[in-house]
């Protein structure tokens, strides 16, 4: 057999598996179709909290996800920001009816729960505020609140979760392959025996084999089950998220849609997301959309308690996939959180597995879990888990920024941002500057990417397309749709992946076309024109 494990898929749970397989010193195999978090774990919310909203009914979930959470901040504390979260009370307690005096005692009583999980994941316990104290920390609510309750979450760029953990596999030995697309799972004799897969970018195809094939590939696991004879339950929701020019308010605020479900306005980066819808998608993975309707929604529920929000500009709609357990007769909201590895033996399909459900929050745990669960179907001894203990790369220090400016010559600002996203690598990036000082120039306005940032990422991020640097460094994420960056980036990618002019042009219009996607359900007339010249702008210079 030429590996011990093939994963398909790089989304956290198969980057995650493949980089405990790897440590645990088994052979593995990657499989990502595209790129490292293109799936549901970049297209979700990016929090590493522990789903208070899930205490309720699936306490199991939140005290897995907290004490995940805690482990991340460990292994990746460059990557992990706090947002405190506020949720407001309509009504002032003292002139408050008996039912919403309830609501208060009931919120109070729920979130004082929660902050017994909160020691787990380094979290700051709730607190009570009075009106005024609401007022002067979020001055963007809309008048008469009656106070709130405060609560810590965390966030984290999934995106570069997803790459760390398949960047950690291949230090640890995988053999790990982006833009990969497993095409037929085979089988002999009741018996997986490996994946034939297609290179998208070269158009190569070849066959791994394999005693153990661990399909991780979210939302598309039904598919590719069917192709292999076996079936995987899932119910897959659609989860649309709006992104905003700016960080609009200080804290994530908890709001309520125009059906009473629950959804947040919340700073994140440099931006502001408002999520989510969650609605049964029973279209294709490779084919999601956001709509003017669910933008129209999601601004409603803000609206309702934040009412300038439409001040702001939308620059993006983007949807993920949740794999969640397949039930029926519930309500999208209210299917379990709680994951479960498939084992497809009786299928006849020994030594595949299948992963659904699950949370980006836990995604360690679930990994580990799944790990052992491989150690044993190998018939290899127990080797002890340390993905909780060994930091993702990047994540062995936290520099300081103010220090690394002045050493390298560079603003504060875009040494704080580097040291965000590569921590302890950081200051790799910024020696690229020292040899060639051009590697200073400051791509984007909006997110202040640095040449060097975008040499360092092709170089030691397998970056394959001018699109992965949209999810390595938010290439073209900002406000202008990649007008200041883009064309120089794809310039430098090509210096260093040897593409030819004809190239260059096919990776530009590929990225256009993908932020194209993102745009058109949030753009009016003036916005519209400004995508308008964006993208004959690019191609005309491409023609050049
Ligand atoms: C809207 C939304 C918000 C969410 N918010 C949060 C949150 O804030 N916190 C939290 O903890 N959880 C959150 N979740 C849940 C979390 O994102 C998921 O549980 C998790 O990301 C699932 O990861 P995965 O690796 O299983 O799937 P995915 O990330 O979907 O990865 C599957 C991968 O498989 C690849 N693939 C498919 N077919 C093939 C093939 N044939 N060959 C090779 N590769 C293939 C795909 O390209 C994809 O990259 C959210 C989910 C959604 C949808």
């Amino acid at each position: 057999m030429d590996y011990d494990v093939i994963v398909i898929g790089g989304g956290v749970n198969g980057t995650g598996v493949a980089r405990d397989c790897a440590m645990r010193g088994l052979s593995v195999l990657l499989l990502e179709k595209q790129d490292f978090g293109v799936g549901a774990s970049g297209n979700s919310s990016g929090m590493i909290h522990g789903g208070i909203r899930y205490m309720m009914t699936d306490r199991k979930v939140t005290a897995l996800a907290c004490r995940d959470s805690g482990y991340i901040q460990r292994t990746a504390p460059h990557l992990v920001f706090r947002i405190p979260f506020l949720m407001p009370f309509a009504s002032k307690r003292d002139g408050a009816t008996l039912f919403e005096k309830a609501a208060w005692y009931a919120t109070e009583v729920y979130v004082g729960t929660y902050d017994l999980y909160q020691p787990l994941k380094g979290g700051k316990p709730s607190t009570r505020l009075t009106p005024e104290e609401l007022y002067a920390i979020e001055p963007a609510l809309r008048p008469g609140l009656g106070g709130a309750v405060a609560l810590d979450e965390w966030g984290i760029d999934a995106f570069r979760l997803c790459a760390l953990n398949a960047l950690s596999a291949e230090r640890h030995g995988a053999a790990v392959r982006n833009w990969t697309e497993a095409t037929e799972v085979m089988m002999e004799a009741g018996r997986v025996t490996g994946v034939r897969w297609r290179d998208a970018v070269t158009g190569e195809s070849g066959l791994a084999r394999a005693p153990v094939v661990f399909n991780a590939s979210g939302a598309w696991s039904p598919a590719l089950g069917r192709r292999a004879g076996v079936s995987v339950p899932m119910r897959p929701g659609k989860g649309v998220h709006l992104t905003l020019d700016r960080r609009f308010s200080n804290y994530g605020v908890v709001c309520a849609a125009v059906d009473g479900r629950q959804m947040f306005l919340m700073p994140h980066e440099n931006d502001s997301i408002i999520g989510t819808t969650d609605d049964d998608y029973y279209g294709d993975p490779d084919d999601l959309e956001a709509t003017s309707d669910e933008v129209e929604y999601l601004l409603e529920g803000v609206e309702s308690l934040v009412p300038g929000i439409r001040r702001a500009r939308v620059t993006r709609a983007w949807g993920g996939l949740r794999t969640t357990l397949y039930e029926y007769g519930k309500n999208e909201d209210d299917l379990s959180r709680e994951h479960f590895l498939y084992h497809h033996d009786a299928e006849g399909a020994a030594g595949l597995l299948s992963f659904v459900g699950g949370k980006l929050a836990s995604y360690r745990a679930q990994s580990e879990e799944v790990t052992d669960r491989i150690l044993e179907m190998l018939g290899r001894p127990a080797v002890a888990c340390r993905t909780h203990e060994e930091p993702l790369p990047g994540g062995e220090s936290v520099p300081d920024p103010a220090e690394l400016a002045r050493r390298h010559g560079v603003a504060q600002g875009a040494a704080a941002r580097l040291v965000y996203r590569h921590g302890a690598l950081a200051e790799e990036v910024l020696r690229l500057c020292g040899e060639d000082p051009r590697l200073k120039l400051c791509l984007c306005r909006d997110e202040g990417i640095l040449a060097a940032e975008v040499v360092h990422c092709v170089r030691h991020e397998k970056v394959r397309r001018l699109q992965d640097l949209r999810r390595r460094c938010r290439l073209a994420t900002g406000g202008c749709a990649g007008l200041d960056c883009a064309r120089i980036a794809a310039q430098l990618a090509a210096h260093e992946l040897g593409w030819d002019a004809e190239r260059v042009r096919a990776e530009l219009s590929d990225l256009l076309e993908l932020d194209w996607r993102e745009r058109r359900a949030v753009l009016d007339g003036a916005q519209l024109a400004a995508q308008e010249m964006a993208r004959n702008v690019h191609r005309g210079l491409g023609e050049l």
